[in-house]
């Protein structure tokens, strides 16, 4: 078994792909993310600007050219902005409070998602993070739900 990040919540690859239990594990939504190792996003690369996109798109968001193509976006970033999520969402199902902030991956676009460190104090500026895949809540059946999120690869 290997896994990506030995932090609470977040899950193996071992455990993505046959669930914990026996469990049903599943992305949150289709086509955002690559468990890995290592994980990462899926995005798309502009051919005519040569920027890249998250989530991935047909048509560049920043020229407007048709000419996005699919490609595995840096597992690793800096953290540009953050916050805490302290009062659950409507829908959500999931623990609070939880980080919440934009990671500028390298060479890539920012990105908005889930912080595992839910304390604003022990975040900074330009942090080093990487992208993990974590629990987002088990539902009435037992099905487990995974998403992206970052981690700090070095304390604040
Ligand atoms: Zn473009």
């Amino acid at each position: 078994m290997h896994y990506i990040r030995a932090v609470d919540g977040v899950v193996s690859r071992a455990a993505v792909a046959s669930g914990a239990e026996g469990a049903a594990v599943v992305p949150v939504h289709d086509g955002l993310f690559d468990a890995g190792p290592p994980a990462h996003l899926l995005g798309s690369a502009c051919d005519s600007c040569g920027l890249l996109s998250f989530p991935r798109v047909e048509r560049c968001g920043y020229c407007g050219e048709v000419d996005s193509r699919p490609v595995n976006l840096p597992a690793t970033g800096r953290l540009w902005a953050w916050t805490a999520v302290t009062t659950a969402p409507p829908g959500y199902r999931g623990a609070v409070p939880f980080g919440f902030g934009v990671v500028e991956l390298d060479a890539g676009p920012r990105v908005v998602g889930r912080l595992t460190e839910p304390d604003p104090d022990r975040l900074r500026a330009h942090q080093p993070m990487e992208t993990v895949v974590v629990t987002l809540h088990t539902g009435d059946d037992g099905q487990v739900v995974t998403t992206y999120a970052f981690a700090p690869t070095v304390p604040a």
